[in-house]
């Protein structure tokens, strides 16, 4: 996917869920390490990871593409637009976006594995016993998905 593709999913996401248009500019930025995207107040220009797309796929890129059109809509409608504020909670519900995104590994992990009740993933850099250990968050069993 290049940033031509990135900028019309997003403003077709934007018309979809937020029935308004996204008037700046998205585009892959390298240079981000563990977040998956950001949204710069001063330009109202949206930056995404490229290795969102790449390691968790087109789904986990509509999410942060969501989440940071949330920050974009509140600011540029003066509302509250921080990951703190009511605004905030309300619209992110509301479009489906997460509040946080999904974190990426740095370059010691080397074992994914994902909760199978809520997907949440853990990057860790030895394997672990996933008899014994459960999802921190719903104490679902995890399954080993990617060898890095
Ligand atoms: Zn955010
Ligand atoms: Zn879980």
């Amino acid at each position: 996917m290049d940033n031509q593709a990135l900028q019309q999913l997003t403003e077709s996401i934007s018309l979809n869920f937020f029935e308004k248009p996204f008037q700046h500019q998205v585009t892959f930025n390298k240079r981000l390490r563990t977040t998956g995207g950001r949204y710069l107040l001063s330009s109202h220009n949206i930056e995404i990871n490229p290795k969102q797309y790449e390691f968790h796929g087109k789904e986990a890129l509509i999410d942060i593409i969501k989440h940071e059109l949330v920050h974009y809509h509140l600011h540029i409608a003066g509302l509250g637009f921080q990951h703190r504020d009511r605004d905030f909670k309300v619209l992110s519900e509301k479009v489906g976006a997460p509040r946080y995104c999904n974190p990426l590994p740095n370059n010691k992990h080397r074992y994914v594995f994902t909760c199978t009740g809520c997907s949440t993933q853990y990057f860790r850099q030895r394997r672990i016993n996933i008899k014994k250990y459960r999802c921190s968050k719903c104490l679902s069993e995890l399954q080993l998905t990617r060898k890095v």
